[in-house]
């Protein structure tokens, strides 16, 4: 079916009328442009999540630094810690933490991941819907399901904002990604299609502003952590969803007000590493020590 669709409002119409989930409809959508049966296109999804949790395996059982000397470490730490002392919040907040920094420290050894919907937030979705998909049984067929439906999230916010922390800085990366995360955990936990997207909404418009100030210019401080906290950031926003609570400001009206903020965010604060972190005293110290050895 041709459908199109760039805003919530419209994507949530086709549902309505149709009585299609927003993944049917995605990945309808995506067979047409493409000119594929929808099978090829579940099975490219599929490919996306077997290297996902490839990622996430390697990852947990890895501690080579990235070349910096900088990361590389810390899913490894976090893994003994866990092992010592059971984490606060549970399994599956055990499971989504490790999982977010095994992804991105496999990033930072230049190792696969699936950038999603970038690189340097690569590590959120996965470790949202493969901890999720763990602790819940959740089918293979269903984490398609799960990955198309983020997927949807992050196409119409990238039909008015680029996702790039150059562009708008870390919002339209780490925070897309948590957005995108939050719809899949909705629907894994059995939400409907108005909630998946207000999760979305409400895991946005609360990362609005969020700057891209890579240290060294290199995307490790503080993007590895920055994962780990937006992926449970997502999980907060799953449940208030789930609960009823919905953004007093529309889907829509949140994407448009990104695209503002990024717009009025200094060049200095968009991955230029001319201001916040990395021009802090020690951001300084590590660049020119890194700069040296090379
Ligand atoms: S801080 Fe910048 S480089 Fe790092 S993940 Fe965010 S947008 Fe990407």
């Amino acid at each position: 079916m041709e459908y199109t669709f760039n805003t919530f409002d419209k994507l949530l119409d086709i549902c309505g009328s149709e009585n299609k989930k927003i993944y049917e409809v995605m990945q309808e959508k995506e067979a047409c442009d493409f000119e594929l049966d929808i099978n090829t296109v579940r099975n490219k999804v599929l490919r996306n999540i077997n290297a996902m949790k490839s990622a996430v395996k390697q990852g947990l059982n890895s501690d080579e630094k990235s070349l910096s000397g900088l990361c590389g470490d810390d899913c490894l730490k976090l893994k003994e810690k866990y092992k010592k002392n059971k984490a606060l919040f549970g399994s599956l907040y055990e499971k989504i933490t490790l999982y977010a920094l095994a992804t991105m420290e496999e990033n930072l050894r230049m190792n696969k991941i699936v950038a999603c919907p970038t690189a340097g937030s690569c590590a959120i979705v996965p470790s949202v819907i493969i901890a999720l998909s763990e602790e819940k049984n959740i089918s293979e067929e269903e984490q398609i399901n799960l990955l198309i439906t983020a997927g949807t999230i992050g196409y119409i916010i990238s039909s008015k904002v680029a996702m790039a922390g150059a562009v708008a800085g870390c919002q339209a990366e780490c925070g897309v990604a948590s957005a995108m995360s939050a719809a899949a955990a909705v629907q894994a936990l059995g939400g409907n299609e108005k909630q998946i997207i207000n999760a979305a909404a409400l895991a946005l418009k609360n990362i609005l502003g969020l700057t891209c100030d890579p240290v060294a210019g290199l995307v490790e401080i503080p993007c590895v952590k920055r994962n780990v906290f937006l992926a449970i950031h997502a999980i907060t926003a799953a449940e208030l969803s789930l609960a009823g609570i919905t953004s007093k400001i529309p889907p829509d009206e949140v994407v448009d007000a990104m695209l503002q903020t990024g717009q009025l965010m200094s060049p200095l604060l968009k991955e230029t590493s001319q201001g916040g972190l990395a021009v802090t005293k020690s951001g300084i110290i590590i660049s020119k020590e890194l700069n040296k050895r090379n």
